[in-house]
């Protein structure tokens, strides 16, 4: 990764490589290097070398994207933590990855940062050294790097494989407990390239990365995709933030717009949407979760033609299939892709573990550059997951004849109903044809009667006549298979989510059935 990075350095120096909108920064190519450089000069000084672990407990921010660079060059291996992590969650990964530098934001929103690591340190005796970015023990850190020269700097770049773990990536927490996945230079760095290939990325691209870095999407899809291809990544503010998304977006006149569907649901929602010139934008990823046809079509509407849906898993690197610029319209909006260069896929019956037919649906697996080293000090973890080298994703999904995937939904989210197999999925997609529905989720519920019952959360356009059980049947009668139309309707304003914009079925669940009694 460092010396990728330094090849993009040498041809595109001059360029922008990076734009932080919060702190009012612009940095070249050479700039950023110089940042990179200067940093992982101070990690050796410090005592750091190939095969450590060091954390970064920070929103999205110019200086994550340095301590990315620098700890790859050096072979020190980054440990992402969720700043939406509480002090408990802190203390489990800094315990469970053995990290013995953490760089962190002072503060952010409700969370105090340094308060919280103040009351685990006392429990994890690895972590020696906390750094603040931009702070006093940020600049002390950086002063250390005089003391190394070119030579050691080299050395310890030239004593990194490909294939050592270099990131450790824990899940989104979607399904359970957040496990964190291993990943090589070799398993991100081809990942962002290839991904940033099907975009068509040049130097003359600028992304717009409102995305949480810590999380795939941001750290491969975005600055690895960005930096391969000598592009820009434009930050448009350290949370999500959808107006000043779409700010940073015209202002900064971005090629690229990335986003989990619910980010761009809450952009086109707006009412001021219609102020923003998005007229620069050609393409994008929408990924992380069932990207809605109606959502595609809307992105497109708008202009951003060359929009693209990726599928993936932290797993993965995380990118396992992408729709491409130039397929058709049907697919680009309703399917996954193919498969990405380089890897193979295949549908399997989660019980036989038999490689199924095209057009039936069953557990996706997928092998290649990209399945991970492992999960993190769990080996009976990753036993279960990776099966003669191919990753189980406990994903369902269905191959059309020319190798399109459609996801179905998650193996744990799937609704039987008197029998019936019910994916969630298919009754989201269709409750977004609804014109006053902005967003819904499906999810199951015990029945004494059925086994499950399907209820929907709804969150209506503003001003609308919330729909009821009863409306709803009226509206899916003759649609939709009776067994399909949701027994329960409850009309919400937000849905319980991940940081990363993943909607917590889990707890969704749980909610309805205390409703319910
Ligand atoms: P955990 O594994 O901790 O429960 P998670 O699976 O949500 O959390 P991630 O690795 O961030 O953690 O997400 C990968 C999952 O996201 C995939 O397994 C899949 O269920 C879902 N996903 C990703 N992209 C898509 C997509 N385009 N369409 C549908 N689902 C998607
Ligand atoms: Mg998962």
């Amino acid at each position: 990764i460092g010396a990728n990075l330094d090849a993009t350095i040498a041809r595109h120096g001059d360029r922008e490589a990076l734009v932080d909108r919060a702190q009012g920064l612009r940095w070249t190519y050479a700039v950023l290097g110089e940042h990179v450089d200067r940093l992982a000069r101070a990690l050796l000084a410090a005592g750091f070398t190939k095969g450590d672990r060091v954390g970064i407990w920070a929103p999205n921010c110019a200086e994550w994207t340095v301590v990315q660079y620098a700890t790859a060059k050096v072979g020190v291996i980054l440990v992402n933590i969720n700043p939406a992590y509480r002090w408990h969650e802190l203390g489990y990964v800094l315990t469970q990855a053995g990290i013995r530098g953490l760089f962190t934001a002072a503060s952010f929103k409700t969370s105090d940062y340094v308060a919280m690591i103040e009351e685990v340190r006392g429990d994890c005796p690895d972590l020696e050294q906390v750094w603040v970015l931009g702070q006093d023990s940020w600049s002390d850190l950086l002063a250390g790097a005089e003391g190394v020269d070119d030579e050691r700097l080299r050395n310890a770049g030239e004593a990194l494989s490909p294939h050592d773990p270099i990131n450790i990536q824990y899940t989104s927490g979607t399904t359970g407990f957040p496990k964190g996945a291993t990943l090589s230079h070799h398993n991100i760095l081809n990942n962002g390239y290839l991904v940033g290939e099907v975009c068509r990325y040049t130097e003359e691209d600028r992304i717009c990365i409102p995305v949480p870095f810590y999380h795939c999407f941001g750290m491969v899809m975005g600055n690895l995709a960005a930096t391969t291809h000598g592009a820009c990544m434009v930050i448009p503010a350290p949370g999500f933030d959808p107006a000043l998304t779409l700010a940073a977006t015209a202002e900064e006149r971005c090629t690229s717009l990335y986003g989990v569907p619910t980010m761009f649901i809450a952009e086109w929602a707006l009412p001021t949407f219609g102020d923003y010139d998005l007229s620069s934008v050609r393409t994008g990823i929408m990924a992380g979760s069932p990207c809605p046809a109606e959502l595609m079509k809307k992105l497109i509407a708008a202009g951003i033609d060359e929009m693209t849906i990726a599928y993936g898993m932290t797993e993965t690197s995380p990118v396992s299939t992408q729709t491409r610029t130039d397929d058709e319209f049907d697919r680009k909006v309703g399917t996954v892709g193919q498969v990405a260069p380089h890897l193979e896929v295949k549908v399997v019956d989660p019980v036989t573990l038999e490689t199924l037919p095209r057009g039936e649906a069953g557990e996706f697996w997928t092998k290649g550059y990209s399945v991970m080293l492992g999960y993190w000090g769990q080996d009976e973890k990753t036993a279960e997951a990776i099966v003669d080298g191919w990753m189980r994703t406990g994903d369902l999904a269905v191959m059309d004849e020319d190798g399109y995937l459609q996801i179905t939904g998650r193996i744990k989210d799937m609704v039987i109903r008197g029998g019936e197999n019910i994916y969630p999925r298919e009754i989201e997609e269709f409750l977004y044809t609804h014109p006053d529905v902005v967003d819904a989720q499906v999810v199951g519920v015990p029945d004494t009667r059925y086994g499950e019952e399907l209820a929907a959360w709804i969150r209506m356009r503003e001003g609308a006549e919330p729909l009821t059980a009863q409306s709803l049947r009226e509206f899916a009668t003759g649609k939709l298979a009776h067994y399909k139309i949701p027994r329960y309707v409850r009309i919400v304003e937000d849905f319980p989510m991940t940081v990363t914009g993943k909607v917590r079925k889990v707890e969704m669940r749980e909610i309805t059935v205390d409703e319910l009694g």
